[in-house]
């Protein structure tokens, strides 16, 4: 049978490597920690995934957690003004629901069945130098090491990567304790907060080495007032600060947090990247190929929420294209071929995220004020964090967002007064 070395074991290269064992070929995945480690590690993500990425999880049978982690059925919008008034507040309906599973519950749970089921796993942070030895040995190696140091072999693609520097400064804290929206306390759902000039506030259920918790995610503009965790090395003075931000800017999500506490020690995480797109095939120094995956080749900011579900995304649209290829050698063409297939979907992610990071346009305004008086359009753009490509319709350009608005009007009259 084929054989295949994938490098780094997150949402996509343990997807990938469960798909492809599951198909009976030899794989053996490197990652740079046990499972053990990951497990009583620093939190990595927020990782809230919408429908689409989790059916390719349930298509391959791991979704291990589904029945404990908190069904997200709702996604909602706040706007805060200059007083700290909430200007805008809606809540859109998921068609099918979204989950977070903390990714060292997930990550470790998942490498540890890889092993059970007779994979290769090695312990190993794989250098340049491996791989070039490796590239001979091996059918195909793949590299889903996310945005580690070997991200280095794959060049920028500056077409396709409008920013060189961070766009955010992010801050998480996973709590126990935060208490019920009250405007929907039996609906789980994320809330995105947007303070106007300043960055946003997500905050998410999640199920985590301690059960369920929620998660307070800062992100916000780089040199502004939330730019402060950086060098915040205690857990406590990190939500501390959270928790200060919200009270200044959120006073609404202030209101239910004056309980919370740290889930653990390790329950904190900052830190910014530049989003950027690359040059999916990387070239060794002895001339073997390989194939970046996920985060490796598009990473995209986590404003949107998207990077898991990308990686998920990109697992099953490489499963297809390795397991479509049958006998055939893995080259170059194939390679491209095989980044282009998820480019199809990756784009649209990158063309809304990248959007999102820049001031919105009075169009796009307009556009989350009506979905306050209008449930379609509040459902309709919810559901675009797990069809991105639909924004394309009704959001960048003018016209189009007009007559989309002008559709639901007149579909759904506002009632007088409102
Ligand atoms: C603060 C924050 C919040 C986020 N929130 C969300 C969200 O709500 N929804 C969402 O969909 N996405 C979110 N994301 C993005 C998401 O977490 C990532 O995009 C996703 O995990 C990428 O998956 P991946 O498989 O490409 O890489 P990763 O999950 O990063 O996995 C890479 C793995 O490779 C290992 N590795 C690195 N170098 C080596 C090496 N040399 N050798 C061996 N192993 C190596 C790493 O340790 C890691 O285990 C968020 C990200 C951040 C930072």
């Amino acid at each position: 049978m084929r054989k295949i070395l994938i490098v780094g074991a997150g949402q996509s290269g343990l997807q990938l490597a469960l798909g492809l064992q599951s198909q009976g070929y030899e794989v053996t995945l490197m990652s740079n920690r046990t499972a053990d480690e990951i497990r009583s590690g620093r939190v990595m993500s927020t990782q809230c995934m919408f429908h689409t990425a989790l059916q390719h999880e349930r298509d391959l049978g791991i979704n291990f957690w589904e029945s404990q982690a908190p069904k997200i059925e709702g996604l909602g919008v706040s706007v805060a003004g200059p007083e700290s008034q909430r200007l805008i507040d809606w809540l859109g309906t998921l068609d099918g629901y979204a989950q977070s599973v903390d990714q060292r519950v997930k990550m470790a749970g998942w490498m540890e069945t890889f092993a059970q089921r007779g994979g290769q796993l090695v312990i190993h942070g794989a250098a340049v130098s491996d791989l070039d030895y490796f590239s001979r040995t091996y059918d195909l190696v793949l590299v889903s090491a996310g945005k580690g140091e070997l991200v280095s072999m794959f060049g920028r693609d500056a077409s396709r990567s409008p920013y060189s520097e961070p766009q955010r400064a992010l801050a998480v804290a996973y709590v126990h304790g935060l208490g019920p929206r009250p405007e929907h306390p039996d609906v789980e759902a994320v809330r995105c907060n947007l303070v106007p000039g300043v960055g946003e506030m997500f905050i998410m259920p999640t199920l985590t080495t301690t059960g369920r918790a929620d998660i307070l995610f800062w992100e916000g503009i780089p040199g502004g007032p939330l730019d402060v965790f950086q060098g915040v090395k205690d857990p406590s003075e990190h939500l501390a600060l959270t928790l200060e931000l919200m009270e200044k800017f959120l006073p609404w999500e202030y209101a239910r947090a004056t309980k919370v506490e740290l889930t653990d020690a390790n329950g904190t995480l900052s830190g910014r990247y530049a989003p950027t797109v690359r040059n999916p095939i990387g070239r060794l120094p002895g001339g073997g190929l390989v194939l970046g995956v996920a985060d490796v080749v598009v990473a995209n900011d986590p404003i949107t929420g998207q990077g898991s579900n990308s990686a998920s995304k990109c697992a099953a649209s490489y499963l297809a294209s390795i397991t479509e290829h049958g006998d055939k050698p893995f080259d170059e063409a194939w390679m491209r071929q095989t980044f282009d297939r998820y480019w199809d979907t990756a784009q649209h992610v990158t063309k809304w995220t990248n959007a999102m990071l820049g001031v919105p346009p009075e169009h796009v305004l307009n556009l989350i004020g009506a979905a306050g008086q209008l449930p379609p359009v509040a459902n309709r753009f919810a559901n675009g964090f797990n069809d991105p490509a639909d924004f394309e319709s009704f959001f960048y350009d003018p016209d189009k967002t007009a007559a989309y608005l002008a559709s639901v009007t007149d579909a759904s009259p506002v009632p007088a007064g409102e």
